[in-house]
């Protein structure tokens, strides 16, 4: 049986997503929670609805007729990243929101060694932040680091853990600058992980960090 999701987007990220408010990176890893987590998905409802009273009180801003024509003209637009049609062998094991992002299953990623086993694939994202998958094989280690900025990391697949707790699937774990870890996958599974970044990661380690500018992580 699964394990419930104990780790949850906290109440700043998630005003700030109800608000449209955040970087393409972080809205991707914000959606693929929120399609695993009824918890947060509530929680979003209840800032959605004040988001929109708030908005109710505003004055109305005139739309001149050809915004409203382009609007009406987007909705019929295909979806972006939407597969036209379900491919047969992709028998999607990624929550929708990513499956939709990547047209397609892992099968569709291109993934790229970081070393020791541990894989990425960059994801197409507005340069505001980045996202990525990982890759970490059973029982292996993500070079230790601090951070620069933000970092999500969302357990898509596996576990791992680290100096603060355990992550499984749903988990997100929420970094910043004054957090240093080690993210270690947990024997027996392969942990996957949608990870985002506003900022360079510090790495502790001198060979991570010369590498650093190759893998842009
Ligand atoms: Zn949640
Ligand atoms: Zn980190």
């Amino acid at each position: 049986m699964q394990m419930p999701i104990r780790h949850h987007i906290s109440d700043q990220l998630l005003m700030a997503y109800s608000a449209g408010q955040l970087p393409e990176a972080f809205s991707l890893v914000m959606a693929v929670h929120l399609s695993m987590c009824d918890e947060c998905k509530a929680r979003l409802g209840a800032f959605d609805a004040v988001g929109g009273a708030v908005m109710d009180r505003c004055d109305v801003v005139a739309m001149d007729t050809g915004s409203l024509a382009a609007t009406l003209a987007k909705l019929d637009m295909p979806v972006k990243g939407t597969p036209s049609q379900a491919l047969p062998h992709v028998q999607s094991s990624l929550p929708a929101p990513l499956a939709d992002y990547i047209g397609g299953d892992l099968s569709a990623v291109k993934w790229r060694s970081l070393g020791a086993g541990v894989r990425q694939a960059i994801l197409p994202t507005d340069n505001t932040a980045s996202a990525r998958l990982l890759y970490i094989p059973a029982g292996k280690a993500v070079p230790d680091h601090s951070h620069r900025g933000t970092e999500l990391t969302l357990v898509l697949q596996g576990a791992f853990h680290d100096e603060i707790d355990r992550f499984g699937p749903g988990d997100l774990e929420i970094s910043d600058e004054d957090i240093n870890h080690q993210p270690i996958a947990e024997a027996g599974e392969a942990c996957i992980c949608l990870a985002a970044t506003d900022a360079p990661l510090r790495f502790n380690a001198l060979v991570p960090r010369l590498l650093q500018p190759f893998f842009r992580i």
